[in-house]
């Protein structure tokens, strides 16, 4: 049974597991799982060398149970945009300060002596929701998280399409009208991700009011019956609805995957989700079903492993 050692580095916590996969149609399955809180405050190195111990005492429990199990490749789901050639991160936003430049591939490589192979953490995650998740059993799917960002990845057939810069699949950094002239978290304005995201909903939430709250409490006060709240998080189903239904225009996937904490949101996101796909998706497109989540929260480590042991052949 095929086995790979999978990584998570988050900017709150890095996780660790050996994931087997059985035969054809059957779930990974986690064993060994360590997780450990990252130590973003202290720097990319800290990041690595945290992340890298990690991994050695996952490979050290492994190998011990049986006695002298094989793990065949690394997978890891990183924060951060990955460059495909070599696993390097490129770009990381502020929650890993310093991570930006770290050669994770390389460094694990060297420090592991198996074939390692990095992806994004979004990545990553669509593989596992397209494989093992609400995307089960179709060819191609596209993922889209709306949580604290909104990110996104295209599947097909088990790969996910990075890019030639790794930087694939951004999809809050989609223009929508209904964040006109709102700043977004990449330095532009007018993107998905300043107004639909979690972050974004607090932040015009508090504009609007004063009161600052998380946006599951905002959406708690539209389900409750506040007018602003509600207004709010109509627009945002809307504006989120609208970027898959663009998004199906230009990908045409064959099932797009809705997850990520405002997936769950009450009314009225979710109809004004559909709403925002009917308005913008091209006929032939419109009826592609809109699922949402299926995954759980492994979704980022049986992805990683699943790509790592598809690849460990081609995978330096
Ligand atoms: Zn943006």
């Amino acid at each position: 049974m095929p086995r790979a050692l999978a990584v998570d580095v988050g900017g709150s916590k890095l996780a660790a597991a050996v994931v087997e996969l059985p035969g054809a149609g059957g779930v990974p399955v986690l064993t060994h799982r360590r997780t450990v809180p990252t130590p973003a405050d202290e720097g990319g190195p800290a990041v690595l060398a945290a992340a890298t111990a990690l991994a050695r005492q996952v490979l050290a429990d492994a190998a011990q149970d049986p006695p002298g199990a094989r793990v065949e490749a690394v997978g890891v789901a990183s924060a951060g945009t990955v460059r495909p050639a070599d696993g390097a991160i490129t770009h990381a936003t502020g929650t890993l300060p310093g991570w930006a430049g770290t050669p994770l591939g390389d460094h694990l490589r060297r420090e592991l002596g198996l074939p390692v192979l990095v992806l994004n953490d979004v990545h990553a995650h669509g593989v596992g929701e397209a494989l093992d998740g609400a995307g089960r059993g179709h060819r191609s799917v596209l993922v889209v998280a709306v949580g604290t960002g909104v990110g996104g990845a295209l599947v097909v057939d088990g790969e996910p399409a990075v890019g030639a810069h790794g930087v694939a699949g951004h999809v809050g950094h989609l223009p929508v009208p209904e964040a006109a002239g709102v700043p977004c978290t990449c330095g532009r304005e007018g993107h998905l991700e300043g107004f639909a995201s979690g972050h974004g909903l607090r932040t015009a939430f508090r504009d609007r009011t004063g009161r600052d709250l998380p946006a599951r409490e905002v959406a708690a006060l539209a389900a409750a019956g506040d007018g602003t709240a509600r207004t709010l998080l109509a627009e945002a189903g809307r504006a989120t609805g609208r970027t898959v239904g663009a998004l199906l225009n230009v990908l045409d996937p064959d099932v797009v995957v809705v997850g990520g904490g405002l997936a769950a949101a009450p009314e009225p996101w979710p109809s004004e989700l559909r709403e925002g796909v009917a308005l913008e998706a091209m006929d032939p497109v419109a009826a592609t079903p809109v699922l949402l989540s299926g995954a759980g929260a492994d979704a980022a480590l049986t992805g990683a492993a699943r790509v790592a042991l598809a690849r460990a052949h081609d995978i330096p």
